[in-house]
């Protein structure tokens, strides 16, 4: 079954301010499949961060279905948000809570019982055991990003989306990441993640979507896709 499934997806941006009306994404369709890392690929203004912010629920669709985890996103939005976590290219948490703190917060907002929390272990499946009780504020930037990352599991959504998971930061810390991708995949989450970096796609994902002026272009395997370069 797939993880995410989106059928002739369409957004337009309503005219503004002299602005004219903007097609942003132009009739997409096509599934994740379940436990594979995904990669959607396009350049800037490709229209993929409004693609995951109709998956989040942040933006309305203007038309065409998405479902996560077989529920659909109008008919079953509760089922289909507690489906994904979404991890955004912002930082957005307090620099002066904790990452423990951060978590059990987060846990908080989805209504999840104490007993039923598990900051601690999640902490640990990001490498972050020992700066639990550290202010957020003295973090390093990997370590922030592996906060965000640890505070989009903490409903354990079977799908985590990654919005430009590596965008500007170091060859060392974007190994990092990678291995943590791979670690979170292998422990049985679906990943999809955006990127502008072919280099990235391709290290990660078994399979890649390539997206341009809001119009699918491509959709392969890895392998098949790079035999074509
Ligand atoms: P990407 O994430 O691939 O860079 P976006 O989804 O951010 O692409 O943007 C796709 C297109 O939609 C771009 O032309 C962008 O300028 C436009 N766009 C994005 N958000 C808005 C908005 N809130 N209002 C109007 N146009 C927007
Ligand atoms: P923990 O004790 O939090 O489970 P580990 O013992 O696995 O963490 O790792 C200790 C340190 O090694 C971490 O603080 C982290 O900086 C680094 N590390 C190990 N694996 C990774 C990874 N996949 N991504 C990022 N950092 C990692």
């Amino acid at each position: 079954p797939a993880a995410i499934s989106i059928r002739d997806l369409a957004k337009v941006y309503a005219a503004q301010g002299g602005a004219p009306a903007k097609h942003a994404l132009k009739g997409v369709s096509f599934d994740v499949p379940e436990g594979q890392i995904f990669g959607l690929l396009g350049p800037n203004g490709a229209g993929k961060s409004t693609l995951i912010n109709i998956l989040a629920g942040l933006v309305m669709k203007t038309s065409g279905t998405a479902s996560i985890w077989g529920f659909d996103i109008d008919e079953h939005p509760r089922n289909a948000k507690r489906s994904i976590g979404i991890v955004p290219q912002e930082i957005v948490f307090d620099p002066f809570f904790t990452p423990f703190e951060v978590l059990e917060n987060t846990a908080g907002l989805y209504g999840v019982p104490k007993a039923a929390r598990r900051s601690l272990q999640i902490l640990s499946e990001v490498h972050l055991s020992d700066k639990a009780n550290a202010y957020a504020r003295t973090l390093s930037g990997g370590m922030k990003r592996r906060l965000l990352i640890a505070k989009a599991l903490v409903h354990q959504p079977p799908v985590i989306v990654l919005d430009e998971p590596t965008a500007g930061v170091d060859v060392e810390l974007r190994r990092q990441l990678w291995d943590l991708v791979g670690e979170l995949n292998a422990g049985g989450v679906t990943v999809v993640l955006t990127t502008h970096y072919l280099e990235e796609a391709e290290q990660l994902c078994d399979r890649i979507a390539i997206i341009n002026h809001g119009e699918l272009i491509a959709n392969k395997p890895t392998r098949e896709l790079i035999g074509m370069a």
